[in-house]
């Protein structure tokens, strides 16, 4: 155990982890340097087109210190975005260090000071580094005496690296053997391990992601999961080396995986504590902080006889990733689904993405809404996240929404407009500082409602990319909210129903309006779409018929040309849905959200 460190590596998004990672694989020879593809740990498609870390990964990294010693280095690699902070205080709960990153050019910005928190608030020991130092624009003096002031932490710590060229990846590793404490623990203790996450393999089962605390485990033994209660056992454990890789065991301070036959998968719970089952440990270990949605939207398959089919996507994608949340749900106009939580915006896209990609799942998914607040005039409160429950205004003596505290770190130059998109949502800016002569941050109390349509990709495409944006939740406030229904040919679709501020409601009605007019094709007969509040109609566009020659044009001669045609309609079948006598396109249900 002497020779363990378990660590990860925290970062504000873009600012090199994934490519550092890589870099470690390459120097302990983890992976050959002609195998080695960009960000080797970023394993789901998603990641690799995006460029985004979604998932922690975790690789066991044998390596030889200038003492002559063998290591074991478990390096967990975390992702970035606000929204998956979540990930990352799992992945910080099974280790013991912190390589904590900071791009050269970028210097510090919101997401190094609130990961530096979680590492923090987990005891960490933090290794910082200053990465990227091969770029030309690198402002290291700069970003050091950031590093002091802003962070507190001593500058004759900090190591500089850059991930590209390979610089300083040694003395990172070197710094995590000489200043990180080896992991505690007993072999000789009763079984304590944490699980932290699990993949589901369709031949294996599923596949325990472990840190383990005291005892030892290996194949054969009967293991209890304390929250479940269930007990299985154990057919095979090992280390991560980016594929599974069997041991003999895993032992107090290793960080592994374990497979034993499990096949219902909601036997297991991240966060929960494994012990053997005829000499279990006291009591389970802390866990992690309740997961603690904001968005929630529904999921609906495209052909209601998928139900099932989604039904098992989803618990093995929760299995996965514990940060999503879900019920079962039922729309008028969309049938069976789910009511699910997410921990923002980008998390429901990945999510959506996920059930699309690895589970092969076609679905419709609702505009995302917050949690609401009423008072109701018999004197109870109502929460609502599901514009469908939204209640009878008759009866609403007062209604409330979510406020957040947003910290926005841009370039001076784009101060203006920023500023300006926040108070046109209602935004009201509590503070503005010069962290540096280029540098702004500006805080905003904001409704979260808000921010859910459409701010994000805004803010980065007014600021080039630039702008970094993050969030804490405040409290419920005094506000005026309406639902607005959606009505296709005279039938209101319940799905695409929202709530807003009765300000915000007509722009935000015609603005539903033109965009469903776009995406939703061209039909036999004329289309009306309207937008109402309580029955009173405040927007209108309508889908003209299809013209006859377009028709008469398709049953021409042309065979191959008919035979396309006809391919590409059955294509597009598959995600239509039928809303009375219309057929609404997919992506109908996501355009609403999106600005032109
Ligand atoms: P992550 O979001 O923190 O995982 O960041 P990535 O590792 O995905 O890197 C983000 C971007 O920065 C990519 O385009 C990388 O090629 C680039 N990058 C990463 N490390 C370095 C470095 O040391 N020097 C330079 N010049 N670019 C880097
Ligand atoms: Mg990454």
């Amino acid at each position: 155990m002497e020779n363990i460190r378990n660590f990860s590596i925290i970062a504000h998004i873009d600012h090199g982890k994934s490519t550092l990672a890589d870099r470690m694989l390459q120097l302990t020879k983890v992976v050959s340097d002609n195998n080695l593809r960009e960000q080797t740990l970023d394993t789901l498609d998603i990641e690799r087109e995006r460029g985004i870390t979604v998932k922690s990964q975790t690789a066991a990294l044998p390596y030889t210190a200038k003492n002559g010693k063998e290591y074991l280095l478990n390096l967990v690699d975390t992702p970035g975005h606000v929204d998956f902070s979540y990930e990352v205080s799992r992945a910080l709960a099974s280790c013991e260090a912190a390589v904590l990153l900071v791009d050269a050019s970028q210097g510090v910005e919101a997401q190094t000071v609130a990961n530096l928190y979680l590492a923090m608030e987990n005891d960490l020991e933090i290794v910082p580094v200053i990465n990227k130092v091969d770029l030309p624009s690198a402002d290291i003096d700069g970003v050091l005496e950031q590093i002091e002031n802003e962070l507190g932490l001593p500058a004759e710590e900090v190591i500089l690296a850059s991930g590209k060229t390979g610089i300083g990846i040694e003395d990172i590793l070197e710094a995590i053997v000489e200043r990180v404490p080896h992991p505690e623990g007993n072999e000789e203790e009763k079984v304590s391990a944490l699980i932290f996450d699990a993949t589901y393999d369709p031949y294996r089962g599923a596949v325990i992601h472990t840190r383990m605390f005291n005892g030892v485990l290996k194949p054969g033994d009967k293991i209890k999961f304390m929250f479940s209660g269930e007990t299985y056992d154990i057919e095979e454990v090992g280390y991560f080396r980016i594929q599974r890789e069997k041991r003999d065991s895993l032992k107090a301070g290793e960080v592994g995986y374990i497979i034993a036959g499990i096949k219902r998968v909601s036997d297991i719970k991240n966060g929960d504590t494994i012990t053997l089952n005829s000499n279990p440990c006291e009591g389970p270990l802390s866990g992690f902080r309740e997961v603690k949605p904001v968005v929630f939207s529904s999921f609906y398959p495209i052909a209601s006889d998928d139900y099932e089919d989604l039904s098992q996507a989803m618990e093995r994608l929760q299995l996965n990733d514990a940060s999503l949340i879900y019920e079962k749900d039922t729309s008028s106009a969309l049938g069976s689904g789910f009511r699910c939580g997410f921990l923002g915006l980008l998390h429901l896209e990945i999510i959506q993405q996920r059930l699309e990609r690895e589970f092969n799942q076609s679905i419709i998914v609702t505009a995302p809404s917050v949690r609401y607040r009423f008072q109701m005039s018999d004197g109870s409160t109502v929460y609502i996240d599901n514009p469908v429950e939204y209640p009878d205004s008759t009866f609403i003596k007062q209604s409330e929404e979510l406020y957040i505290r947003a910290n926005i770190v841009l370039p001076a130059e784009y101060l203006g407009p920023i500023i300006k998109l926040c108070m046109e949502r209602r935004g009201i800016q509590q503070n503005m500082n010069y962290i540096d002569k280029k540098r702004v941050e500006l805080i905003f109390e904001i409704p979260l409602g808000e921010v859910m349509f459409d701010f994000y990709d805004q803010l980065k495409s007014m600021s080039r990319g630039y702008a970094s944006f993050d969030y804490e939740i405040l409290d419920y406030r005094d506000s005026d909210l309406v639902k607005v229904d959606i009505l296709v040919s005279g039938e209101r679709v319940d799905a695409l129903s929202i709530i807003v501020h009765r300000s915000r409601s007509e722009s935000r009605g015609r603005h539903m309006c033109e965009r469903l007019k776009d995406t939703i094709p061209k039909q036999m007969f004329k289309v009306p779409i309207q937008a109402a509040i309580s029955g009173k109609i405040i927007a209108r566009e309508t889908i003209s018929a299809m013209r006859k020659d377009v028709l008469a044009k398709c049953y021409g001669g042309d065979v191959s040309r008919k035979r396309k045609l006809l391919e590409k309609q059955k294509k597009g079948k598959k995600r239509m849905k039928m809303v009375g006598n219309v057929e609404i396109p997919q992506e109908a249900f996501l355009a609403v959200l999106k600005t032109k």
